[in-house]
């Protein structure tokens, strides 16, 4: 067998539910597809709404014992799974590369990504504390205690099928709550290979429970409307988010939302203009552009603008456009057909409103759903790629003269999940930070994704955070206890 047909062979095709590996009730399932070559790769489970409820059920019976689970041996399974997933970065990194298309270095370093997940909650497990005090008069003592909200759901999207995962499973290990997962259906197989390898690492059955499904609806709204269930955590889209959101409303349920994004990628006159092309190239190519924080719109002080651009035309325009699975390749496939003709409107809208193509501009041709890397220069402000999220391979190119001009261009947008700032004015630096309405800033850097740090956005790029010392907070409940210790 091929590398690629064993790692195929290795993965589960079925419901993770209850620490058993079943098939769906219905047994229905559904095709996953390469989208380098459009073709089927294998066929997993199809949920049913009965399959949901069970796995919430799976996921309801085992809090109270998960819970109770010394916080050391939570830390121990999570460091378990950190390092396996350094161990199988082999294999997992060509199933991602598979399902998903990015080329395999990418798929590793998105692992290695995940993986800092359940190094830092490893930790955090450690960590979770009250606090006891003496407050006001008299013999009443404050006793505050925190402890997992109880059994969650998560939703999470095809473009870091793995890291999205484990972003919300290591705080929720660590906190002590269980959890139904339902990976996107474009890529369920890295989520059922890291169920798999938490199982081999000593996860208790029922605490993940994962549920493969093409009717994501349908899978859901039975598990949101439970009153058992204490939390949801979705990624995704924003027209999907306000959904759920509304859903959850009916029990009052804790949400984390981390939505869309439109980022802005700002260029001030002053800049190191050779470390702004290098911050562009990770901010606007990681992932083929298919990222929530992806640069998705460059505001380029007038000055600096042509330089900028060519530079930054000649750093895409290099890049290998191929398979992820071959070596060499740079830049893998979009996620799908509707995403790559989504990509191929916004260029030629843009075009028609007035925009130049520097390089790129087009499909590729034959099979796979591929999009050259593109660069557009005089954007109107009317253009639909300036204003909605691309996730593709597209860098909309438009000019500022004043700060002020560039801060208002960078706000512009309902949502506020990154922005990127390039400049060595260190007053204009902070001023620029200060008056950016985004939960997350790069200055002077193309990534801020990082396990220590709180992801997170606002606006209507969500609520809530990832990562970093507020990560675990979106886990645990907190209880006061009013104590009369007498005189
Ligand atoms: P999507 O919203 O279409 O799907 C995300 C998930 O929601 C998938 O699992 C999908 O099956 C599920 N889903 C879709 N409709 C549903 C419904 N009615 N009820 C319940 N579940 C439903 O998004 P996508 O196309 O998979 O991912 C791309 C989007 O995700 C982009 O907007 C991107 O910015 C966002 N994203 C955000 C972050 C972040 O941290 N802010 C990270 C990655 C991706």
């Amino acid at each position: 067998m091929t590398s690629e047909e064993s790692v195929l062979a290795a993965v589960p095709k079925q419901l993770y539910i209850g620490g058993k590996w079943i098939d769906a009730s219905g047994g229905a399932t559904f095709e996953v597809e390469d989208p380098a070559t459009g073709k089927a790769l294998c066929s997993v489970a199809d949920a049913t709404a009965d399959d949901a409820r069970a796995a919430l059920d799976a996921a309801v019976a085992a809090q109270a014992g998960w819970a109770a689970t010394p916080p050391n041996e939570r830390s121990e399974i999570l460091h378990r799974a950190f390092l396996a997933l350094g161990e199988q970065a082999e294999e997992l990194a060509l199933l991602m590369t598979l399902e998903m298309g990015k080329a395999v270095a990418e798929s590793k370093g998105e692992l290695a990504y995940a993986a800092e997940f359940f190094r830092w909650f490893s930790g955090e497990a450690l960590r979770l504390d009250g606090y006891y005090k003496t407050t006001g008069n008299g013999a009443s003592r404050v006793l505050v205690m925190r402890q997992p909200v109880g059994p969650c759901y998560f939703i999470t999207p095809w473009n870091f099928p793995n890291a999205m995962g484990t972003r919300k499973i290591g705080p929720a290990i660590a906190a002590g709550c269980t959890m139904v997962v339902k990976p996107a259906q474009q890529t369920p197989l890295s989520m059922l290979a890291l169920a798999k390898l938490l199982e081999e690492c000593g996860l208790p059955p029922g605490v993940l429970n994962v549920i493969t499904a093409t009717g994501s609806g349908a899978v859901s709204e039975p598990i949101i409307s439970d009153p058992r269930l204490r939390k949801l955590s979705f990624t995704g889209s924003t027209p999907v988010g306000k959904k759920l959101i509304a859903q959850a409303a009916d029990q009052v349920l804790r949400v984390s939302m981390e939505l869309g994004g439109n980022a802005p990628f700002l260029v001030f006159a002053d800049a190191d203009l050779d470390a702004a092309v290098d911050g562009a190239m990770l901010a606007k190519m990681r992932n083929m552009g298919e990222a929530c924080t992806s640069a998705n719109r460059f505001h380029v002080h007038e000055s600096v603008a042509d330089e900028f651009a060519a530079k930054l035309a000649a750093r895409m325009g290099a890049l290998t456009v191929g398979r992820g699975t071959e070596s060499g390749t740079d830049v893998g496939p979009m996620i799908d057909a509707a995403q790559q003709d989504k990509v191929a409107e916004l260029v030629d809208d843009a075009v028609a409103k007035g925009a130049t193509v520097v390089t790129g501009g087009s499909k590729g041709d034959g099979e796979g759903y591929f999009y050259a890397p593109t660069v557009l220069t005089g954007v109107p402000q009317d253009a639909a790629v300036l204003n909605e999220e691309i996730f593709g391979p597209v860098a909309p190119i438009a000019t500022f003269s004043t700060d002020e001009e560039a801060i208002a261009a960078a706000n512009r947008t309902e949502y506020g999940l990154v922005a990127y700032v390039f400049t060595r004015d260190l007053q204009r630096a902070f001023r620029v930070c200060e008056a950016l309405e985004t939960g997350m800033i790069g200055l002077n850097q193309g990534i801020v994704s990082n396990a220590g740090a709180p992801f997170g956005g606002v606006k209507q790029s969500g609520t809530g955070r990832e990562g970093g010392n507020e990560g675990i907070a979106e886990y645990l409940d907190t209880k006061y206890v009013a104590i009369n210790v007498g005189s």
